[in-house]
């Protein structure tokens, strides 16, 4: 019997909408199949939505809405300071995905995208795989980040690394006058895609490499080909370092850990490092820390999959845009230090001045 009284526990959902300025919030929902699914679409003046589908075992429904909201309003400001003509958006499915994850599931879900027309493009992010895109692609174009073997892009984890290596370069130009990294002492925390991928550059250029993972199979894989030594995830925040590189969880810059680090910069892939944005960019900056922003320099895996979505992708002309990031990532580290703000501030600003004087262009004929 359908229920006609429903409990709407979450009253503040326009509001809180509204106060993070989101457009659009689908609800898709499937019972036979267990799919329970948010598409948030937060900006669309630059172009159409984008951003990956996370699947997460989410505690709460609130949980699930909060991510979404979060995450499709990052995207907003990654999309617009990487220099694409493409909005922020982001889709989470609720449920594990080792036990509900099927091929109908994603289809499924595939539908529930199409629906959107093009307002929303997905692609992979946590607990999805190139081949969960593969399914949703066979119901809806809008979705990027498939394999090379069906035309698309691949494994955005290099060009991410890459982009990251030259956001901590200009980072070390800011700190030391040099942006050379010979003999500089880095802790890459994560030996995962993007992790070992940026080892790589870091060791071409002769820097000292320690890596730290939670697995040993990680560990073991990345000792077997680099030259790097590994250091407990114990004992990361308090060694003497001249770079952090977070490249695992997010939330690893917070009141214990800041307090305790002893580097000069900070400049990694994963998303959201900072636990609460404006309080812990504050307290990195008064460590006299340089923060090279998550989403400024992260942002090599989207531009990746943002070529592929026009249609016309060329992997140099990706590597060139990523290359970009070096001189914004200047930009923004003057712009924080001339406005007395953090790196954080100053890279949001500049995002939203991009939004709003290309929103103005748009409005001409
Ligand atoms: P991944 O899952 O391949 O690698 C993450 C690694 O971190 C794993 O090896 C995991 O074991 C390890 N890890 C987890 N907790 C840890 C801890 N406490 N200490 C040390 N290691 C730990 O993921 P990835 O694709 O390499 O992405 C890394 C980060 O970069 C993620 O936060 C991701 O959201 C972000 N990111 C990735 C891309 C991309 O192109 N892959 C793009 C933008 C942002």
């Amino acid at each position: 019997m359908i229920d006609t009284q429903p409990q709407v526990k979450n009253s503040e959902i326009f509001n809180t909408m509204a106060r993070m300025e989101h457009e659009q919030l689908v609800f898709c929902h499937d019972e036979v199949l267990g799919l329970k699914a948010i598409i948030a679409v937060h900006n669309t003046v630059l172009g159409p939505a984008m951003g990956g589908t996370r699947m997460w075992n989410y505690q709460s429904e609130e949980e699930a809405v909060k991510d979404a909201l979060r995450l499709s309003r990052g995207m907003t400001f990654k999309n617009a300071i990487a220099g694409l003509n493409i909005g922020g958006g982001k889709a989470v499915i609720i449920g594990d995905a080792k036990k509900i994850k099927t091929e109908a599931l994603m289809r499924r879900f595939g539908k529930f995208v199409h629906s959107l027309n093009g307002k929303y493009w997905t692609a992979e992010d946590v607990n999805m795989s190139a081949r969960d895109m593969e399914y949703i692609r066979m119901e809806t174009p809008y979705v990027t980040g498939i394999p090379e073997s069906m035309g698309g892009s691949g494994d955005p984890s290099p060009v991410t690394a890459y982009g990251v290596y030259i956001g901590m370069k200009a980072s070390a130009k800011k700190a030391y006058g040099s942006d050379n990294l010979k003999g500089k002492k880095i802790v890459v925390q994560g030996a995962g895609n993007v992790g070992t991928y940026l080892i790589e550059h870091l060791l071409k250029e002769e820097a000292i490499v320690h890596v730290s993972d939670i697995f040993e199979d990680k560990l073991a894989a990345v000792t077997k080909k680099f030259n790097v030594s590994v250091v407990d995830p114990k004992d990361l925040y308090t060694m003497d370092m001249d770079i952090y590189a977070p490249c695992a969880l997010g939330a690893t810059l917070n009141d214990i850990t800041i307090p305790q680090l002893k580097c000069a910069i900070v400049a990694g892939a994963a998303n959201n490092q900072l636990d609460e944005e404006d309080h812990h960019a504050e307290m990195l900056k008064n460590r006299g820390i340089i923060y090279a922003p998550d989403f400024l320099i992260n942002s090599g895996g989207i531009t990746n999959v943002y070529y592929e979505q026009q249609g016309n992708y060329n992997r140099q002309r990706v590597y060139e845009q990523t290359e970009r990031i070096y001189e914004v990532c200047q930009e923004v580290l003057e712009y924080a230090e001339n406005n007395e703000t953090t790196t954080h501030q100053a890279a949001l600003q500049l995002a939203l001045n991009r939004i709003k004087d290309v929103g103005k262009v748009k409005l001409a004929y």
